[in-house]
């Protein structure tokens, strides 16, 4: 895989470039109401393995589904808990890459974290979690979001060829976890159909939490559905 994509030269870079998935194929469901898929990621490492366990009892206690994207470092730090989302039919597991890496084949970076050198380093971000989520859920993960959600163009081809779909957002949810509960509430209560939120299940310190079940409990007044990522 990596000596197939070795000798070719990224031209884009970004969150959402072709190939990469910001939206439901079906924004709105058969009843008619509008469908959107919240999804949390776990980064892990030195600042990001934190468990948010209010968001956790949040969704839980309102039952409202969600699509999380754990990172290999972050299932290390967690493995039991990890064990019982895999578990819990209210959650699907997704990939959000073995070192947290933006998914680049030169080394591109974003926010100040170094991405990926080569083909090479790309598919061994991607598939080592592969592995252990394959391990963990017994299922093979669908859905691959980068560290930072940043990829190049190759990169993007990476994913598809690995059998995974490369997932952007939508909604920024939590500004990387930076968002007070108001503001948190107010972009992802504007979810579109269709949409998917970007927020995270690793910073409990920050807005997330009361933001992101107030406004799911505000789309729910308005008929929206809360559905895993089916793209
Ligand atoms: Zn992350």
């Amino acid at each position: 895989m990596a000596a197939r994509f070795g000798g070719s030269a990224p031209t884009q870079w970004g969150t959402a470039l072709p190939g990469i998935v910001t939206h439901l194929a079906q924004p709105v469901a058969e009843s008619g109401a509008a469908r959107v898929a919240l999804t949390f990621d776990a980064c892990g490492g030195p600042s990001g393995s934190d468990l948010d366990h209010e968001l956790l009892d949040g969704l839980r206690r309102e039952q409202i589904p969600a699509t999380l994207f754990l990172n290999a470092r972050w299932i290390d730090t967690h493995a039991a808990l990890a064990g019982e989302l895999a578990g819990d039919p209210l959650f699907v597991l997704a990939n959000h890459g073995t070192s947290h890496r933006p998914l680049s084949v030169n080394g591109r970076s974003a926010y100040e974290i170094p991405g990926t050198r080569s083909a090479a380093e790309a598919v061994a971000e991607v598939w080592e979690n592969h592995v252990v989520l394959t391990e963990l859920t017994g299922t093979a993960p669908r859905y691959f979001r980068a560290g930072t959600a940043h990829y190049d163009d190759v990169a993007v081809q990476i994913v598809h060829a690995l059998g995974e779909i490369p997932i952007g957002f939508s909604v920024n949810g939590d500004g990387g976890a930076s968002f007070g509960a108001g503001t948190v509430r107010a972009e992802i209560g504007g979810a579109p159909p269709g949409g998917i939120v970007l927020a995270h299940m690793n910073q409990p310190h920050g807005g997330t939490h009361p933001g992101a079940i107030d406004a799911a409990r505000d789309l729910r007044v308005h008929g929206v559905e809360f559905v895993h990522l089916d793209v």
